[in-house]
């Protein structure tokens, strides 16, 4: 079976480990990875959002921080502070900027992304065909007013808005930089293509999930796929599991809720995104015109739960789960 999963970062990074957990023999993973909080830092590359999924899948990743690698050391950081070199809110660790290194230097040689990211993943080994979902430098920037006095409207790198002011300035809106002039990545498309069931992962409706099906070729490519396409809500009891995705939703003015998200992406029989969501077993009662919804645990305790989840989504979209092969290959 070919599965292909929408991703952002931590969300979806845990999503695949379940993934991986459900998956039968033979069964062929991609993600369509998102890269709109993709930064460019003291002259490095780094895109969040790929690092954690190849870390957390690859086994190199801080479990507790969840982002970044484990047994990190920040001596770099610290330099840096003390040079004033801004910016010095991002957490640059010493054993992550040997990744940015590597992908910065393959860049400038004129490698596309998709390759970095598959070279940097031949020592990962995650287990799953890491794929941007562009080749073009998409980002994400969010419109706020600063604490200045009077306020000033402006635009800054979603990194900024998220680590440095951890969303607490009101976001007015999201802006795609580069996206006009970007296409999807050609293996990004041709994974939603072949896939026989679509997953859009528990991610950040609005900065991981938007971004991604947002890139220049994507919406066709899904409201053509050959799969059922079932999305997992993020949302659980009306507040994230995890993270800020409340300020997110609230600027683009969609509610905080299992059955908003499900709303605002829509079926995919009416130009929406969806055919199945699933949402938790105590939001019960949410109704999505035109996509069927189910309720399940929903909550990534570890990879054998979340396998739980992927099976749940699997028997929605009417393939076959991790289950039946494993009786298959039995036989
Ligand atoms: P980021 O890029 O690191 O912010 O990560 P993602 O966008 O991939 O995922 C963030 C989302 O994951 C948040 O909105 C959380 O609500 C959601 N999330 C985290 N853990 C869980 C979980 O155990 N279950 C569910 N359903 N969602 C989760
Ligand atoms: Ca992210």
């Amino acid at each position: 079976m070919k599965v292909t999963v929408l991703v952002g970062g931590v969300g979806g990074a845990r999503f695949l480990q379940g993934v991986k957990a459900a998956a039968g023999p033979g069964d062929a993973i991609r993600a369509v990875v998102n890269v709109g909080d993709d930064i460019w830092l003291h002259g490095l590359r780094v895109c969040p959002d790929l690092d954690t999924c190849m870390y957390t899948l690859g086994e190199g990743i801080d479990p507790e921080r969840g982002w970044g690698r484990a047994k990190e050391t920040w001596s770099v950081r610290e330099e840096l502070e003390a040079y004033g070199a801004d910016p010095t809110w991002f957490g640059l660790g010493d054993r992550d900027v040997a990744t940015h290194l590597v992908r910065t230097r393959m860049l400038r040689a004129g490698y596309p992304l998709s390759q970095v990211t598959a070279a940097l993943c031949r020592r990962w080994a995650p287990g799953v065909d890491l794929i941007p979902a562009s080749d073009d430098r998409i980002e994400t920037h969010v419109v706020v007013d600063t604490a200045d006095d009077p306020p000033q409207r402006k635009a800054i790198h979603f990194q900024e808005w998220w680590v440095r002011h951890r969303a607490a300035l009101p976001a007015h809106s999201f802006a795609s930089v580069g996206r006009d002039q970007a296409t999807a990545c050609p293996d990004a498309l041709a994974a939603v293509a072949d896939a026989d069931v679509v997953l859009v992962a528990p991610s950040n409706p609005v900065v991981s999930v938007h971004t991604v099906v947002d890139v220049p070729g994507m919406r066709p490519a899904l409201s053509a796929a050959p799969g059922k396409v079932v999305g997992v809500s993020p949302i659980v009891g009306g507040a994230p599991v995890r993270g800020m995705a409340d300020a997110c939703l609230s600027a683009i003015g969609v509610d905080t809720s299992a059955e908003a998200v499900g709303r605002h992406y829509g079926a995919r029989a009416e130009g929406g995104l969806l055919d199945g969501w699933l949402v938790y077993t105590s939001d019960a009662g949410v109704t999505v015109p035109g996509v069927e919804v189910r309720e399940v645990p929903l909550m990534m305790t570890d990879p054998d739960t979340t396998a739980a989840m992927v099976r749940a989504a699997y028997e929605l979209a009417g393939v076959r789960g991790a289950q039946r092969s494993r009786t298959i290959d039995g036989v």
